[in-house]
């Protein structure tokens, strides 16, 4: 059986962010409002661990939320020291975290490679300069490119997140951030449609009418595009839309934006409508079978059935059967 990964996430909101992205409150998006003490670290990751089973997982620690490499070099070592014991133990593999590109050099990276950290994560969100600027980002694409090869360089892993609809960007601009990424040799990415946050600068230009975000439709068409492009290139996608913390889901934090709970399922669904386009104006039959890849079946059959629904105007009875020597998207059907 193929060992499961698991990763233990530890927020440490807004530290050390010496920029105020326009889009940006990490409290009200990830729901954390407390900058954790390492002894608070080491209590979640026992408390995590009581969950997983460390025999069949790979489990990694992961730092998110804030600029961990803009943190005083003895906070960071803290930090990754309160995890060590871990490692040594071998119950946790590795460490990964997230940082600005722009706050990453070779003294950092020694310090990371010596603390068993194996990934660092970028938010790049662009690799257009234009949006970077709009959102405030206070980087440009050429602080991604520096920092992402000195990462790959030093045989560390790479992840890249990426966010769609920021001010300036187009569907164009999103797709050209992703041949950048992969030209990079990104291992990881993350895809986070743009949100209007209460209390944020973004929220403002929303209301002044300067700002339109995405509509759900346009978010989750685009994000299927980067979808079916970073597995093209091999690249894993970790997370597809924001987690959903209880201010999003309550709409307490949420002014506008293409916010869904289930937004990957949305797209993977809307990769699979694209697929079964041609047999909507196909011969009717009366009955029609999609044998698809096991782990495809529910995004094939569509979040709420949509798909089945909609290849139902077509044919009097759909069927799915899954598979499991069907590979990626592989599909083939039955007439009746
Ligand atoms: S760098 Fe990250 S955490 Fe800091 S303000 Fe920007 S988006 Fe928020």
């Amino acid at each position: 059986m193929p060992l499961r990964h698991f990763t233990i996430p530890i927020f440490i909101p807004m530290q050390a962010c010496p920029f105020r992205c326009i889009y940006c409150d990490q409290v009200r998006i990830s729901g954390h409002w407390d900058v954790p003490e390492s002894d608070e670290v080491r209590n979640t990751i026992i408390k995590y661990l009581k969950t997983i089973n460390t025999n069949e997982s790979i489990v990694e620690v992961g730092f998110f939320g804030g600029t961990f490499t803009g943190l005083k070099l003895q906070e960071q070592e803290s930090y990754l020291k309160a995890i060590q014991p871990f490692i040594n133990e071998g119950k946790v593999k590795s460490i990964r975290l997230s940082t600005r590109p722009d706050f990453i050099n070779q003294q950092v990276i020694d310090l990371l490679k010596k603390n068993n950290v194996g990934t660092i994560e970028l938010g790049a969100q662009s690799m257009d300069d234009e949006v970077l600027r709009k959102t405030g980002r206070g980087h440009t694409a050429a602080d991604v490119v520096a920092a992402a090869q000195l990462i790959r360089s030093n045989g560390m892993r790479l992840g890249l997140q990426m966010m769609i609809g920021l001010p300036g960007d187009s569907q164009r601009k999103a797709m050209m951030t992703a041949q950048r990424f992969a030209d990079l040799g990104a291992d990881d990415v993350r895809i986070y449609p743009t949100l209007v946050i209460k209390g944020t600068p973004l929220e403002r230009l929303f209301h002044n009418g300067k700002y339109i975000p995405l509509t759900l439709t346009d978010a989750v068409e685009i994000a299927a595009d980067l979808l079916i492009f970073f597995e093209n290139h091999s690249i894993n996608v970790i997370r597809v839309g924001l987690h959903p913390s209880d201010g999003l889901l309550s709409g307490e934090s949420l002014v506008a934006g293409p916010f869904h709970v289930s937004f990957r399922e949305l797209v993977r669904t809307k990769i699979w409508e694209q697929l079964f386009q041609p047999f909507i104006t196909a011969k009717p039959a009366s009955k029609i079978t999609f044998h698809v890849p096991s782990g495809e079946l529910n995004a094939a059959i569509g979040y709420r059935s949509v798909n089945r629904k909609m290849l139902a105007t077509n044919f009097h009875k759909v069927v799915f059967k899954s598979s499991d020597k069907l590979k990626g998207r592989e599909f083939y059907v039955d007439y009746h």
